[in-house]
């Protein structure tokens, strides 16, 4: 009897709820078509927890989390609470999510399936076909660097300062990240600094040269500097596979990437923490869109960023490869077919609700799994 993954839903506020439920009912499938089981539960974050706790994310929500296999969440914040107290905005639950669970590794795919290829603001035959993977440091660097903040010099003027900082751990720990994603995909690691101009950037890449050669060596490994590479994503992206960067350059490069594939939600995303004694690793999946508050409650928000997050669940926290294919198959077919959320429709396409897409989802399973 295979045992059973638990998994912590948080859907959270605005389309969060009805993107989630479609994961709900693939993940339902799964235990009556594919030999897994979920124990779901599931939790308030965000603004919905603030109405009921009067807190973004309670302790029990927080200790369920770190319990958990893995988490998943929709999306938090909206209209209704942009006047809370700034401690206890809804984006502070998520903020505690990724801090408390320690995670350090930012995962965002960019993939373009060929159907929407004409999404995309760049040509058919640069971006068709594109399955790229940023993973960007997500805890350390300029972001966090002492010392920083806005100084009062003697002359009268201000000095604004932040510091960009990396120690060897830091580096390795997320260069293995990507190693070992690269080793589930194509085999292919470009890591990304600006050696040329900064101490930091040097040493980022001599570690990740010498972490490489002691355990990675099977692994293709190149290296380029953060302008070159914002160039090589708009000009020929299909050079890369995995690329690995710090805080700051990850935060453009992987914006810069999700819009080659031209549309929110299908973007999927992962946080990772360290792996603990029982080879377990903390894990966070959302989308990478937000509640969406102009669309929330109309049943026609796209599921399909979270769909792809739970894809992305199933490869990299289960080890459930062929599962994750499966979905995203599954999807691919769906989308072939011309079925269309609002977002995404064209004039030739019909459109579809949001959970008329996940029906779409679950049938395109049945078929595939026969
Ligand atoms: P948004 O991503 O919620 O929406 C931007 C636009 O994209 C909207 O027009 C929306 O309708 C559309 N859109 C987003 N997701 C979609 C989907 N799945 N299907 C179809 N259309 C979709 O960004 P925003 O409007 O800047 O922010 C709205 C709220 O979400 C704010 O409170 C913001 O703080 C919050 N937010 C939360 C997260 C998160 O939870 N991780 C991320 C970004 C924004």
């Amino acid at each position: 009897m295979p045992s059973n993954k638990t998994l912590l839903l948080l859907p959270g506020d605005g389309i969060g709820p009805e993107v989630v439920a479609q994961v709900r009912r693939v993940a339902d499938w799964m235990a009556k078509n594919r030999a897994v089981g979920f124990d779901l539960k599931e939790g308030l974050v965000g603004g919905c927890s603030i109405d009921k706790n009067d807190s973004p994310l309670t302790d029990e929500t927080m200790a369920d989390a770190m319990e958990a296999d893995a988490v998943l969440l929709g999306a938090v914040g909206g209209p209704k609470w942009d006047a809370v107290d700034f401690a206890i905005r809804p984006e502070a639950g998520l903020l505690r999510l990724r801090k408390d669970m320690e995670l350090f590794a930012n995962l965002r795919p960019a993939i373009v399936f060929p159907a929407l290829a004409d999404h995309s603001t760049l040509k058919r035959e640069v971006v068709e076909g594109l399955d790229i993977l940023i993973v960007r440091e997500l805890t350390g660097g300029v972001y966090f660097g002492e010392p920083r903040g806005i100084f009062n010099l003697p002359d009268g003027q201000r000095k604004g300062v932040n510091t960009q900082v990396y120690t060897t751990s830091e580096i390795h720990r997320v260069a293995a990240v990507a190693f070992d994603l690269a080793r589930k995909r194509s085999n292919k690691v470009c890591s990304v600094e600006k050696m040329n101009v900064m101490e930091s950037g040097r040493l980022w890449r001599e570690e990740v040269t010498k972490l490489h050669k002691e355990k990675f060596a099977d692994v293709e490994l190149s290296h380029m500097l953060a302008d070159n590479c914002a160039m090589q994503l708009v000009r020929y992206p299909k050079q890369f596979d995995v690329i690995v960067t710090d805080n700051l350059f990850g935060d453009m490069l992987s914006d810069e990437a999700a819009m080659l594939t031209g549309s929110l939600g299908m973007l999927p995303s992962a946080s990772l923490g360290a792996t603990d004694a029982t080879g377990k690793r903390k894990a966070l999946y959302e989308p990478v869109h937000g509640s969406a508050p102009d669309i929330a409650g109309k049943n026609v928000a796209n599921p399909i960023a979270t769909l792809l997050s739970f894809a992305m669940m199933l490869r990299y926290s289960f080890d459930m490869g062929d599962d994750a294919d499966l979905i995203e198959k599954a999807i691919r077919r769906v989308l072939d077919d011309g079925v269309r959320t609002g977002d995404i429709a064209s004039a030739e396409t019909a459109k579809v609700s949001t959970s008329g897409m996940g029906d779409h989802v679950l049938k395109a399973l049945d078929s595939l799994a026969r």
